[in-house]
C-alpha cells in the first residue's frame, strides 16, 4: 500500500508539474513517471493478491493479473529497448515534454535496472500463485532478484558508488526507485510467508529462530559499519588501511558474538531435544514395565529406577497412604548406584508423613505435583536437614491416583538446583502418574479375582469331597435299613396287619429311592474327583455302549435312533458313554404320544465339535432350559416320570470337564434338541 501510495504521489507530482514529490537525495535521479506508475500498479496488484486471505473473490485475482501484465509490459518494452536498441519510447507516453527539462543534467528516463526490476516484479505478481510440482515458488525468485537490484542500487547511493545504480552511460536508477524495488520485493515475499523460501523464516523451529536473528544482522551490521567507516575516512579521521582493519576487526567481533549467540541457541535446543528423547524413552520403558509386571512390588523398583535415571536424580521413593495410620509410609526406595545419600535414605525409611507434612504430605494436601528448587532449604520439611547433609537440592513429587482416590505419591531428589519445572517433564510425570494409577487398579482387581477364584476352587473341592464322603458313607447305614426291612417283612409278614405291611413296603420304596439318589450324587462327585485321564476315544464305541445299556427301554418304547458317523476325540471314555446314555435315556423317557424318534449328529466347527441329540418328545418350556442342568432339579413328579434330577447335572459336569458347553433348545410339544460342544484337542491335549 505504501509503495502504491508513493508511486501514485510521484506520478501526480509529474502530472501537476512539480515532479518530484519524492525527494532526490545526494544527486539521485528522480523516479521516472513510468517507474512511479509501475510501482503504483505493483502495490495495487499485491494488495489484490494478499489482502483478506479468506474467501478472496476471483475478480481480485483477475484484476491483479491484469495489473501485473501491464507492469510486465512496461518493463519488457524498456528492457527490449536497451537490449536491442528498439525505440518504443515507453517513457514518453506520459509527460514527454515535462521530461525534457530534467533530462539535461539528471536523466529521468526509466533506467535499465529499474526496467528489469519492474519486469521481474510484474512477472512475480503474474505468477504469484504458481507452485511447481516440487513445491518451489517461482515468484519468490523474481522478487529476490528485484530486491537485490534495489538493495545494490541503495548501497551504491550510500557509499557513493555510481556503478551500482547506474549501468554504464545509461540512465540511473533513482534512490526512491531503488528503495521502492527493495521494499516492495520484501513485502511481496512476506505477502504469503507460509510457502516456499519464507516458510523457514516464520517457522517455530530452531532454524526459523536462527534465520530471524541472523538475517537482519547480516543486512544491517556490514551496511552500518561500512557507512560509519567510510564517513570516518572521508572526514579524514583515519587512513584507508585503518578503515579496512577496523572493518575486519568489527566484523570479526560482531559475527563471532552473533554466531556464539546462535550456537548457544542451537546447543540449548539440542539439549532439550536430547532430554525429550530420553524422557520419551523412559516413559516408553516404564509403560513396558507396567505391562509386563504382575504386581506393584514387582513394578515399583523398576519404574523408580527408570524415572530416576532419565531425570538424573539421586534418590527416588514411592509412598503409600496407610489408611489405619492416616499417613504416608515409604514402600519402595531407589538410589543412584554411585550415589551417597545414606542419611536421607534412612530418614525416608523411618519417617511417617501425615497430610500436609513433608513433600508427600504436601502433595497429598494439594492433590497436585509439587516442585522444590532446594529441598534442603525448606525449613518446615521433616527431612530437610537430611537432604541438605546428603547434598540433595531440587525435589519433586507427584500424586498416584487410583481412580479418584489417592493411592500414594512418588518423589525424586536431585543434586542440581533446578529453579522451575519444564512443561514437558510435568506432562510426562502426570502421564506416568495416571498410568501407574491404572496399573494399581488393574493389579488390585487381578488380586481380588485370584483370591476369589482360589476361594471358589477351595470350596468347590471341599464340597466335592463332602459329597463323595457323605454319599459313600451313607451307603452302609442305608443298606442296613433295607436289609432289616426286608428281613422284617419276610419273617413276620403273616403276623403283620395289612397296614403294617403297607408301611414296610413304603419304607422299602423310600430306601430304594435314597439308594438311587446317593448313587447319582456319588456319580456326580466322581466326575471331577475320579475322572480318568483323556485318551483318544472312538465316540462310535461310546455311543454303542450307551445304547446297549438302554436296550430294554429302547425295546419297550419302540424307539428308533439314527446317528451320523461319530469322530474320534481326546476324552474320558467312560464319561463319554455316560453322557450319551443320560441324554439318549432322557430322550426315550420323556417321549410323547408317538414312539421316540431320536437323531444323533455332529458338525466340525473351527475349534470344536458340536454334537446334537434331537428327540420328538414332550419338550421343555423355555423358562426352564437353564434350571434343568442344576442338581436335583426336575420338572415332573416321580409318579409322572421316574428319576432323581441328577442326570443333566452330571452331563453338564462331564462336558465342562472336557472344556465344552451344553445347552438345550426346546418348546413344549415340539421335542427337544440338546447340544454339547467338545474342543478339538491334539494328542497332547492342546486345543487346536
Ligand atoms: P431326571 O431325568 O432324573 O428327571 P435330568 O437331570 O436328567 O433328571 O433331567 C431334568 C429334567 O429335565 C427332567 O426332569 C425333565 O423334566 C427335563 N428333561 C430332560 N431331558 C428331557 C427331554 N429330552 N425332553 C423333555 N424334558 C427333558
Amino acid at each position: 500500500m505504501v509503495i502504491a501510495a508513493a508511486g501514485i504521489l510521484t506520478f501526480l507530482g509529474w502530472a501537476i508539474g512539480k515532479p518530484p514529490l519524492i525527494l532526490s537525495l545526494r544527486g539521485s535521479a528522480i523516479m521516472s513517471p513510468v517507474a512511479a506508475l509501475g510501482f503504483a500498479l505493483a502495490g495495487l496488484a499485491l494488495c489484490c493478491r494478499t489482502c483478506g486471505t479468506v474467501g478472496r473473490p476471483a475478480g481480485r485475482g483477475l484484476c491483479a493479473s491484469g495489473l501485473a501484465s501491464l507492469i510486465v509490459f512496461l518493463g519488457a518494452f524498456k528492457v527490449a529497448d536497451y537490449l536491442f536498441g528498439l525505440r518504443f519510447h515507453i517513457d514518453e507516453l506520459f509527460f514527454a515534454r515535462k521530461l525534457m527539462p530534467y533530462s539535461g543534467t539528471l536523466p529521468t528516463a526509466l533506467a535499465p535496472n529499474s526496467a528489469l526490476a519492474l519486469l521481474l516484479i510484474g512477472a512475480g505478481l503474474l505468477l504469484f500463485e504458481l507452485q511447481t510440482s516440487r513445491g518451489g515458488i517461482p515468484s519468490q525468485m523474481f522478487f529476490l532478484v528485484s530486491g537485490l537490484i534495489g538493495i545494490v542500487a541503495l548501497l551504491g547511493y550510500t557509499y557513493g558508488v555510481a556503478a551500482l545504480y547506474q549501468w554504464g552511460q545509461m540512465p540511473q536508477m533513482s534512490m526512491a526507485g531503488a528503495a521502492a524495488a527493495f521494499v516492495f520485493s520484501m513485502g511481496a515475499l512476506a505477502g504469503r510467508p507460509e510457502r516456499g523460501l519464507t516458510t523457514v523464516l516464520i517457522s517455530r523451529t530452531t532454524g526459523g529462530a536462527v534465520a530471524r536473528r541472523l538475517l537482519p544482522m547480516a543486512l544491517i551490521v556490514p551496511w552500518v559499519l561500512g557507512v560509519l567507516l567510510l564517513s570516518g575516512e572521508q572526514g579524514g579521521y583515519f587512513q584507508w588501511e585503518f578503515t579496512v582493519a577496523i572493518f575486519a576487526a568489527s566484523s570479526l567481533v560482531v559475527f563471532t558474538i552473533l554466531i556464539w549467540w546462535n550456537a548457544e541457541l542451537l546447543h540449548r535446543a539440542d539439549l532439550e531435544e536430547l532430554r525429550t528423547t530420553r524422557r520419551m524413552a523412559a516413559q516408553h520403558q516404564a509403560t513396558g514395565v507396567l505391562a509386563e509386571s504382575a504386581t506393584l512390588p514387582q513394578a515399583l523398583p523398576k519404574v523408580l529406577e527408570i524415572i530416576g535415571e532419565a531425570l538424573e536424580c539421586e534418590v527416588g521413593a514411592a509412598w503409600k497412604l496407610d489408611a489405619q495410620l492416616n499417613a504416608f509410609r515409604c514402600i519402595e526406595i531407589w538410589r543412584h548406584p554411585n550415589g551417597d545419600a545414606e542419611s536421607f535414605i534412612q530418614a525416608t525409611r523411618s519417617t511417617l508423613l501425615p497430610r500436609g507434612t513433608g513433600l508427600p504430605g504436601k502433595t497429598w494436601a494439594g492433590a497436585r505435583p509439587i516442585w522444590l528448587p532446594d529441598a534442603g532449604n525448606e525449613k518446615d520439611l521433616p527431612r530437610a536437614q537430611a537432604a541438605a547433609e546428603s547434598g540433595l537440592h531440587s525435589a519433586f513429587s507427584f500424586p498416584l491416583w487410583q481412580g479418584s482416590a489417592l493411592f500414594g505419591t512418588m518423589e525424586f531428589f536431585s543434586r542440581r538446583r533446578i529453579q522451575a519445572p519444564e512443561q514437558g517433564l510435568l506432562e510426562m510425570l502426570a502421564n506416568l502418574g495416571s498410568q501407574l494409577g491404572l496399573f494399581i487398579k488393574r493389579t488390585q482387581a487381578e488380586e481380588q479375582l485370584r483370591h476369589a477364584s482360589a476361594n471358589l476352587q477351595r470350596s468347590n473341592t471341599e464340597l466335592q469331597q463332602f459329597a463323595y464322603v457323605a454319599s459313600h458313607d451313607l451307603f452302609e447305614p442305608l443298606r442296613m435299613i433295607s436289609s432289616y426291612l426286608q428281613l422284617l417283612s419276610q419273617k413276620y409278614e403273616p403276623q403283620l396287619p395289612g397296614e403294617a405291611r403297607e408301611f414296610i413296603s413304603l419304607a422299602v420304596d423310600g430306601a430304594k429311592r435314597m439308594d438311587a439318589l446317593i448313587r447319582d450324587l456319588l456319580a456326580y462327585s466322581r466326575v471331577d474327583a475320579h475322572g480318568r485321564e483323556f485318551a483318544p476315544v472312538d465316540l462310535e464305541e461310546a455311543f454303542r455302549a450307551a445304547t446297549a445299556n438302554l436296550k430294554v427301554a429302547i425295546q419297550e418304547t419302540g424307539a428308533s435312533i439314527t446317528h451320523q458317523p461319530l469322530p474320534r476325540v481326546l476324552a474320558d471314555e467312560v464319561q463319554m458313554s455316560q453322557l450319551f446314555q443320560n441324554l439318549i435315556g432322557n430322550a426315550i423317557k420323556f417321549h410323547g404320544a408317538e414312539s421316540p424318534r431320536i437323531e444323533v449328529g455332529m458338525q466340525r466347527r473351527e475349534h470344536d465339535w458340536l454334537f446334537h441329540i434331537k428327540d420328538n418328545g414332550i419338550g421343555i418350556e423355555p423358562r426352564y432350559v437353564e434350571r434343568i442342568f442344576v442338581i436335583f432339579q426336575r420338572l415332573h413328579t416321580r409318579q409322572e416320570y421316574a428319576g432323581t434330577g441328577m442326570g443333566l447335572a452330571i452331563c453338564k459336569k462331564i462336558v465342562e470337564r472336557h472344556g465344552g458347553r451344553i445347552w438345550v433348545e426346546s418348546a413344549p410339544g415340539r421335542g427337544s434338541t440338546f447340544f454339547f460342544s467338545l474342543p478339538v484337542l491334539d494328542e497332547q491335549g492342546v486345543a487346536s
